[in-house]
């Protein structure tokens, strides 16, 4: 039997609505939209390309935003500037720095001087501390993970008590998705085991899961045999092996694999994310809701 796709398209469009009426309801009772800035240092064209992203979904949800453009020349000294000057601006509820920064700017001082209540990636430390606590504690989970737990969620599948098994351990993924699916609460209550590059037996642990996230930027790591009938397979690799032409634009774009051998996979899984169109089209959202959330708080409203 083939698994229920979840796909990231249509949960990013139902949060889209509920974000698009929660700003429409904070305009008319309070007089006020979120605000986000995003700072993109020099021409970087995977960078421009994020940015565009992001402030267009921003723009379409009614939100403030302000695309900051900077040259490569930047001093270190004056983008610490610029952030204190968002940090201190009262209409700016999130503040981003596309990454990564040229040559000769610590990235970590950049990011470590957002004021952590407008940190809408959820990346300082101040956060990172504030998601391991959980609970109330937590303001801005960060994106990917974020955007991971609404799909398992909203699919229908039950997270308490589940075995989660988490293939991978970065900052961004690994470890935050982890310590989120076992918080005692909602939405959570798993019991997590995390596998990285030193795991002895990877195929044991992923066998156990039923609810197996993938995040380790390996085409094909996961073979189908590795996978419980009827789990939930997250898959969130994105791995270019190749081009082709776009049928619909006829220029040239890249051939994207998951993780996972969805193909395969798929006849075992009860419930599966494609590559794409999985979990890729939740982390722009996640981010437009913390920026949401964040006036939110601001207004005592959350
Ligand atoms: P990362 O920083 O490279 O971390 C990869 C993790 O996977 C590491 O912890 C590594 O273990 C583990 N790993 C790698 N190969 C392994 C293997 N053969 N067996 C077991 N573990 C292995 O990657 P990331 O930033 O978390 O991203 C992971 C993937 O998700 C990438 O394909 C990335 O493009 C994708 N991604 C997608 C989105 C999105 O869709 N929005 C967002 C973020 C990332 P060690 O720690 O032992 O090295």
């Amino acid at each position: 039997m083939s698994a229920t796709l979840i796909k990231g398209t249509v949960i990013r469009d139902q949060i889209i609505e509920e974000i698009k009426a929660d700003v429409e309801k904070i305009k008319a009772e309070h007089g006020v939209v979120p605000g986000l800035v995003t700072i993109l240092v020099g021409e970087d064209p995977a960078s421009i390309s994020y940015v565009t992203a992001k402030i267009k979904t921003a723009k379409d949800l009614g939100f403030k935003e302000v695309q900051d453009s900077q040259p490569a020349t930047i001093s270190e000294d004056e983008l610490l500037a610029l952030v204190d000057k968002y940090n201190r601006d009262d209409s700016i509820n999130g503040i981003l720095v596309q990454l990564p920064l040229p040559k000769g700017i610590d990235d970590k001082k950049v990011l470590n001087a957002i004021d952590p209540d407008k940190d809408v990636d959820g990346f300082h430390p101040v956060n990172v501390g504030r998601l391991m606590i959980g609970g109330d504690e937590v303001k801005f989970p960060p994106c990917t993970p974020a955007g991971i737990q609404e799909m398992i969620v909203r699919a229908g599948v039950e997270t308490s008590g589940a075995e989660v098994v988490v293939v991978g351990r970065s900052n961004i993924v690994g470890k935050p998705i982890a310590n989120m699916m076992l918080q005692k609460g909602a939405k959570a209550n798993a019991t997590v085991t995390v596998v990285h590059t030193r795991t002895k037996d990877l195929a044991f642990h992923c066998k156990r899961a039923d609810i197996l996230i993938v995040a380790a930027g390996v085409p094909g790591l996961v073979k189908p045999e590795w996978i419980k009938p009827g789990a939930c397979v997250i898959d969130v690799g994105v791995n270019r092996v190749g081009e082709k032409i776009s049928e619909k634009t006829g220029k040239k774009v890249a051939i994207l694999k998951g993780d996972v051998d969805f193909e395969e996979a798929k006849e075992i899984a009860g419930f599966i994310t494609p590559v794409p169109g999985g979990v890729g089209p939740m982390t722009i959202t996640m981010l437009m809701r913390n920026t949401l959330n964040s006036l939110k708080f601001k207004l005592g409203i959350a």
